[in-house]
Order: structure tokens, then sequence, then C-alpha cells
């Protein structure tokens, strides 16, 4: 059936907002989170169809899906109608490749209405989409269109001839690359993707499809080692859909704006899928990462709802200091804004103090991973922030705190794990399998996927608390945490305490082999502009730290860094700054933010998970 004969009553059935978290979870289920969706019309389940389609044959049809702003400013709106007919047209650009189930289509590309349509068009037509951060060089590039088999090539003429071009005899089995705007003519071996769209049919009749179907392959950000391929279903538009309603607290009428990179998981399930589900108006804004264009946007399209990361609220706070003057939020008109949602690194209780104090706005940390393909773990807009606090776990998503062993991770001891007794008691987050975005492999890579499960539970890698009241407290990632006389010191507590001080603008802390003490705690700190390193300033900050954190904890050691070594996510790779320090090999450096490894200043590259 094409899009144009589906009948109206396919129209979303909005979902319950979280008005009460106990109730909530109580009465949640996934069948019933399920039953908010249209599904195919012949049965089964695709993404695209939830995100689009089935808002086109809706009364939502003539409503701004996507609004894009051009780095010039230049704003365009395509309704959820027109998206429909822009992604039918992919979908049979595809067909008429002979590109289908299971094939995979990579992106190239920055945020722009192409990638949008791409996405979508792929998922439509049942083959796989994976995308790739436009920033990534030629090595990263190539890697995984190879380990992910790409048939298909979705970016520009530029970013082909840079990262691609020279690489294309070693990947034989990329048979199509297509050429988003201009340039193709030039390029052997490549089309033009706007020719091929502009001359394909307008109606696409999904074909029947499981919920099962592999839909998405999202490479992680490679934070603690090779970056792996975690295969997501369709059925994960569910939990976008759910997780969407109660974390992000999306209403129909809301104007919703991601700035993740749709290279990443965040930018793919919230910035594209999730809000699409609900028939929002998504804002895509292809500019840079600027603190004055952020604050701009938000007063000039009324957003409602915000969802980015620590690193670019560090941004607005180095822009907007507590201390004021607040003149840059205040020329702006932000009233339409309810909160800001954050993920992807630990968000400092500085960051949401900030949030309160200079901006009026709550800041919602959230957790989750590429694996776990939704938020797990989040602030809800009707509940109160513990500035620090990760949040609680989402309706339908299971949780504990596992006992860890010599190495850090959970202890499994002859099949079995332990929970942590008593509240606040540090150990692995673990997450009971069975919510619909669980990924369901690593690609190619049997024996890794096996061992992150033990007894029941999914083995996160993260180590965290839970407080009396069921609060959970990020407190480092397993492999980065500190052993020091005795002591587990999870870095991001120590990291967050030398941010409170006005002369920080980033931390980053490492354990160094100490005879006596196993580690001591060293740290990592680059300054605010205009303050410059001297040892006095590191004798304040070693005392500063020492006061709030106590001398078990605190750092003994630090040295001034002004380019803290960054993923191309965005989160600080303590790894390396421990293989620096120790003079080891610094491994898998894919994901490394470029500029970092030359060592001159980088701009910072934020909202990314
Ligand atoms: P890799 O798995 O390749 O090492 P990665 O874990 O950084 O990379 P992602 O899946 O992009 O790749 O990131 C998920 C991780 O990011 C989480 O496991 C956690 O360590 C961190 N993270 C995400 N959200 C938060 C948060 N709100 N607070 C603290 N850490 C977070
Ligand atoms: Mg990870």
């Amino acid at each position: 059936m094409a899009w144009e004969t589906i009948r109206k009553d396919t129209a979303p059935v909005v979902p319950p907002r979280l008005t009460d978290y106990e109730e909530a979870r109580a009465v949640f289920t996934w069948d019933r989170a399920r039953g908010e969706l249209a599904g195919l019309p012949g049965g089964g389940l695709n993404i695209a169809h939830e995100a689009v389609d089935r808002h086109a044959v809706s009364e939502r049809a003539d409503r701004v899906a996507l609004r894009c702003i051009a780095r010039d400013d230049a704003v365009e709106d395509v309704t959820y109608a027109e998206l429909a007919r822009l992604t039918s047209r992919f979908a049979n650009v595809l067909r008429e490749l002979g590109v289908g189930r299971g094939d995979r289509v990579f992106t190239l590309l920055g945020r722009c209405p192409e990638l949008v349509t791409t996405v979508l068009g792929t998922l439509k037509s049942t083959s796989v989409l994976c995308p790739l951060f436009s920033a990534f060089g030629p090595d990263p590039v190539e890697q995984r269109l190879r380990l992910g088999d790409a048939r298909v090539l979705v970016t520009t003429a530029d970013l082909y001839r840079k990262k691609v071009a020279d690489r294309r005899e070693a990947l034989p089995g990329l048979e199509h690359v297509l050429i988003v705007g201009p340039g193709a003519g030039d390029l052997p071996g490549t089309v033009s993707w706007q020719e091929l769209t502009s001359s394909a049919a307008d109606s696409f009749t999904i074909p029947p499809s499981s919920g099962e179907d592999m839909a998405l392959l999202h490479f992680t950000s490679g934070t603690t080692g090779a970056p792996k391929g975690a295969v997501h279903v369709h059925e994960a538009v569910v939990a976008h859909h759910a997780t969407a309603a109660y974390a992000l607290d999306l209403h129909p009428e809301d104007v919703y704006w991601c700035t993740a990179d749709p290279g990443w998981v965040t930018g793919m399930s919230y910035g594209i899928i999730a809000p699409l589900a609900h028939g929002v108006t998504v804002i895509v804004d292809e500019g840079d990462y600027d603190a004055r264009r952020w604050y701009r946007i938000l007063g000039e399209q009324r957003v409602t709802v915000w969802y980015t990361a620590p690193t670019a609220l560090r941004m607005l706070m180095r822009a907007t200091p507590r201390q004021g003057p607040y003149d840059l939020p205040r020329s702006h008109d932000l009233s339409a804004l309810r909160f800001i949602a954050s993920v992807g690194e630990p968000l400092n209780p500085e960051a949401v103090v900030w949030g309160r104090d200079v901006l009026g706005l709550p800041v919602h940390d959230n957790w989750w991973q590429t694996e776990t393909g939704c938020i797990m773990i989040a602030n809800y807009a009707a509940c109160d922030i513990r500035p620090g606090s990760m949040g609680r776990p989402l309706p339908g998503v299971e949780a504990t705190v596992l006992r860890t062993g010599e190495d850090g991770r959970a202890l499994v001891t002859g099949g079995r794990v332990t929970e942590v007794e008593s509240p606040d008691e540090e150990g692995e987050l673990a997450l009971r399998p069975g919510w619909p975005s669980m990924f369901r492999g690593y690609l190619h890579e049997k024996e890794r996927y096996d061992a992150v499960f033990a007894d029941g539970w999914y083995l996160t890698g993260d180590l965290v608390r839970r407080d009396p009241d069921g609060w959970y407290w990020f407190v480092g990632r397993a492999d980065d945490v500190i052993k020091s006389a005795g002591h587990l010191i999870g870095p991001f507590e120590v990291e967050s305490a030398l941010m409170e001080h006005p002369a920080v603008a980033e931390a980053g802390v490492i354990g160094r082999p100490d005879p006596v003490a196993g580690n001591v705690v060293k740290a990592f700190v680059s300054l605010r502009p205009g303050v410059e390193p001297s040892a006095e300033l590191e004798r304040e900050l070693l005392g500063f730290a020492r006061r709030r954190l106590g001398p078990a904890v605190a750092p003994r050691e630090m040295a001034f860094d002004r380019n803290l070594p960054r993923t191309r996510s965005g989160k600080v790779m303590r790894r390396l700054l421990r293989a620096r320090e120790l003079g080891l090999p610094t491994g898998d450096l894919s994901t490394l933010e470029g500029s970092a490894r030359a060592r001159p200043a980088p701009p910072p590259v934020p909202g990314r998970t």
C-alpha cells in the first residue's frame, strides 16, 4: 500500500507523560508502548513509517517536520507530507540500484535535510543505515566502511575527495557513491544524489518487514578502545518513542532541537527518529557550534526542548559565567524553553546550578549508551533534580548495581553476580535485557557481545552508586576508576570538584602508579581564557580540591594542559592521558579529536554522544 492510501486512523496515540514517577513505572509495559505506534498497514514495524508516513496521512500532514537553518541563516521548512514524498523517492532510488533488505547504506554528511531524507528513505527500503561522523579522517572512515560492509555511501564531493576517493580500490564492496550537492560530475565512480532522487517516483510501499529486521548500525565512540558496531533493529522505535515522551517530555506542539551530530547514536535516535515519531517540529541546524548562534536559534525559533551535551553546556558557561554579565542570554527570548537535557558524559553539578542561576532553566542529565539505543536513566520534568545525579531508570527499565572485583568490573563467580547490599555502595551498573532498542550484537564480534552479559544482566562497563532514594550517580567508567591507598576513586567526582574553581575550564583525572599507594591521583587541568598557569595556581587548586574531597581522594599531582584529548564525541579520553603519562602504547585513536593529536588548541566539539 502506498503511503497516500493509508487510512487516517493510523495517527499516533499520544502516550502518557510522566507526572508521577512511581505510578508510571508501575503501569508501564513495553507492549503498551508498542500499542502507541501504528505498525505497518500489512503488519510488522518500520521506523520510517512511524517517523513520517503515518503523520503524512493524519491531521499532522501539513505540520513542519524539519525546520532547516543553513549556515547563512536561510530557513527552509519541510512538512511531514513533503518528507514522506522525499523519503519515498530515496527508497525508490535504492530499489532501482538493486539495494534492498539488510544492505548497508552509509552516510558521511553534516546536518542537512538530505541526511534526514537518506536516513528515513533507507529505513523505508529495509536497508540498514550506518551514519559516520563527517569530521572523521580517511582512516576511521575506511575502517568503518569495511567493518560495516558498506554497499552505498552518501556524502558530499568535498568529503569524498578528502576521505574516500583514494581508498576506493581497497573497498570493493562499496558499489555506489551518491554525492549530495554539486560536484558529482567531476568525480569518477560517483552519481548525483539530487539527480537520482529528482527523477524517482514519490510513492513507495514499505516491503513487509518485522520489527526484528536490522535497521541501524552504530559505531560506539571508541572512548575505551576500538569502536564496536552496535546492531539495532526496527523495534527500537518503540523505545525511542516512549523514552522521548517520558525523559524529553515531548508534546505535539513542541519545537525540538538536538545538537548531537547525526554520526552518533544520539543524533540519530533523538535528533531524527524519536522527535519525528512524536510528530513535532525538529530544528536541523547546519551551522557551527557556537554559543552565540545557539542562544539566537533557541530564542528566534521558540525552541521548547533542547537536547545537548555537557561539552556544549560548558561552552555556554564559558560564554556566560555565573558571575555575569548575563547580556548574552538576556538579549534572546528563551521563554519558550522548558528545560535542557544533556547526555554523553558526566554532567558536572556546576552545570546544573549554572542553568538554574543564569538561564533560570532545569538541566536534566540522562544516561545511556550506543548499545542501549535509548535513554535508560534520566531526570524528569515532573521530578526534583539532584545536581550531579543521572536520575532514575525509565519506566520499563530495570537497573541494578553489581559488586565489583579487582579489575573494577562486576564480579562473576560460577556464572553468578551479586548486587550491592547497601545504598551508596559503588559497583557496576547493570541492566536487565528486554527493552526494544537493546542492541542485538556487535557486528562480526560475537565473543565481544557475549562477554557483556552475565547471570541475566547486561553489564554496562560504567561504575555508579545508587542513593537510598533510588537516584543513580555516575562514578566513572570501570576502566578509568583509580585505586589509591585502598580507596576506589571515581575520576568524575575529582574533575567536578576542580571545575567548581573559577580558574578551571575542564579537568581530566587519572591514576599514576605509585609504589606506596598503588596509584596517586593526577589531574590534568585546562584553564579558563585569560588565566595563566603558575606554580602558585597549582598549589591553590590542589588545596582547593583537598578541602572539598579530603586527602584520600584529592589529586596529589597536577599538570596544566590546554587541550585535553577528546573523542570526536566530546568525551575526555582518560586512557590517552594515562598512556601519555606512562609512555604506554596509545591504542586505537580513530575517534580522537583530530587537532588534539597535533596539539594546537582545538575548537571544542560538543553535542554528540
Ligand atoms: P566505547 O564504548 O567505544 O568505549 P563510549 O562508551 O564512549 O565508547 P558511547 O556509547 O557513545 O561510547 O557512550 C556511552 C558512554 O558515555 C556511557 O557508557 C558512559 O560512560 C558515558 N555517558 C553517557 N551518558 C552519561 C551521563 N549522563 N553521565 C556520565 N556518563 C555518561
Ligand atoms: Mg561504551
